[in-house]
C-alpha cells in the first residue's frame, strides 16, 4: 500500500542542500558556514549538494562541444595555473586555498542528467566532462558520480569526452570501452610536463606525470581512444626545448594517439592567484610575465613560436594533433 500524504510528511526532509543554500551560507559565514560539510583525511571539506541542472550549455562556436558536465566544484589537484579558480568566486569563496579545500559534491547529478537526456528535445550534442574541475579527483573514488554519469551518457547514446589528470580514470575503462562501441568517446589525460620540479610546484595535488602516462597506456590497451593534453604550457617553467622534447618522448612512449598543447592564459581571478604564486616561488620570472601578459592574453608571437616548436617535435615522434586523430569530439 502506498503511503498517504500524512505518512509522507512524517518522513525526514532531504538534508542535502541546494547550490543556492550553500552559496548563501558561505556568503554569511564563510567556509565555516557550510551546512554539513565533512573534512576528510586530505584536509579538504566536502559539501554534498543537490543540483537542479546537470548539463551547462556552453554555446561557444570555438568549442568542439556544446555541453559541459562537472560532477564536482573545486578541485583538490590545486594546480596553481587553474583557470577554474575564478568560478569559486561566484560562490563567495576565494580563488586561492578555498578552490582546493572546499569541494562541492553534486550527489544527484547522474539522476538529473538522466532526466535531461530523456527529454524528447535532447539532440545528443557532444558533452565535455571535466571542463571546470577534475571529474577523477580522488573523492570520485568514494562517490562514483563520474562513473554513473558515463553510464547515463552511454545509455542515451550521447557522444562525450573526458579531460582529467586523475589516474583513477583507469577504474572506469570497462565502461569507457563499452561506451566507445556505441558513441564517440575520447579521454584526454592532462600531462603538461614530465619535469619533476615544475610538476611538484605547479600541480601540488596531482599524481606524478609518469602515473598519468601509465593511465594513458592502460586506456589504450583497453581499446579506448586516449591521448594527452600538454595544457597549459607555462612560460619559463615548462617551455624549454629540452623539457618539451622530454615530455613529448614520454607521451609517445606511453602509446598516446595524439597530443594537444596550448600556452597558459590567466584570466581575472586565476591571474591574481598565479601572479601571487610567481612572486613567492619564482620572483625572477615575475617581471617577464607581466610584460608577456601585458594585454591579458600571452603575446601572440611568443605563442606561435612555442606552438611551432611543440608541433614540429610531436610530428617527428609520430604524434597527431587531437583534431587530426579520428574520433575527435
Ligand atoms: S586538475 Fe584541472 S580543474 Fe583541477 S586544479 Fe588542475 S587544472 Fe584545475
Amino acid at each position: 500500500m502506498s503511503p498517504g500524504p500524512h505518512q509522507l510528511s512524517l518522513l525526514p526532509a532531504d538534508p542535502t542542500p541546494s547550490l543556492r543554500v550553500v552559496t548563501e551560507a558561505v556568503r554569511t559565514a564563510g567556509p565555516d558556514g557550510l551546512p554539513g560539510a565533512r573534512r576528510l583525511a586530505d584536509a579538504a571539506r566536502y559539501q554534498e549538494i543537490h543540483v537542479r541542472a546537470a548539463l551547462a550549455d556552453v554555446r561557444a562556436p570555438s568549442m568542439p562541444f556544446r555541453w559541459a558536465l562537472n560532477p564536482y566544484r573545486g578541485c583538490t589537484h590545486a594546480c596553481e595555473y587553474c583557470y577554474a579558480r575564478k568560478y569559486q568566486r561566484h560562490l563567495e569563496l576565494g580563488a586561492g586555498d578555498d578552490f582546493s579545500s572546499v569541494i562541492l559534491v553534486k550527489t544527484n547529478l547522474p539522476e538529473v542528467l538522466a532526466r535531461e537526456l530523456a527529454r524528447r528535445t535532447w539532440t545528443r550534442g557532444a558533452v565535455a566532462v571535466g571542463t571546470a574541475t577534475d571529474p577523477y579527483q580522488p573523492i570520485e573514488g568514494r562517490y562514483r558520480i563520474t562513473r554513473r554519469a558515463i553510464e547515463v551518457l552511454t545509455r542515451a547514446r550521447t557522444p562525450f569526452h573526458i579531460v582529467t589528470k586523475g589516474p583513477l580514470v583507469v577504474r572506469d575503462r570497462d565502461l569507457l570501452a563499452d561506451a566507445a562501441r556505441v558513441v564517440a568517446c575520447r579521454v584526454y589525460v592532462s600531462v603538461p610536463t614530465v619535469d619533476d620540479s615544475a610538476w611538484s610546484r605547479l600541480e601540488p595535488g596531482t599524481a606524478p606525470p609518469a602515473q598519468r602516462l601509465r593511465a594513458v597506456r592502460q586506456l589504450i590497451d583497453a581499446g579506448i581512444d586516449a591521448g594527452v593534453l600538454m595544457m597549459p604550457l607555462v612560460p619559463g617553467l615548462t617551455t624549454s626545448r629540452a623539457i618539451v622534447t622530454r615530455t613529448l618522448e614520454a607521451i609517445a612512449g606511453a602509446g598516446a594517439r595524439f597530443v594537444g598543447a596550448n600556452v597558459a592564459r590567466f584570466e581575472q581571478g586565476a591571474r591574481d592567484h598565479f601572479f601571487g604564486f610567481l612572486d613567492r616561488e619564482y620572483p625572477a620570472l615575475a617581471d617577464g610575465y607581466r610584460r608577456l601578459y601585458a594585454r591579458g592574453r600571452p603575446d601572440p608571437g611568443y605563442v606561435r613560436e612555442i606552438h611551432g616548436m611543440v608541433h614540429a617535435a610531436a610530428a617527428r615522434l609520430g604524434l597527431e594533433r587531437p583534431d587530426q586523430a579520428t574520433g575527435a569530439p
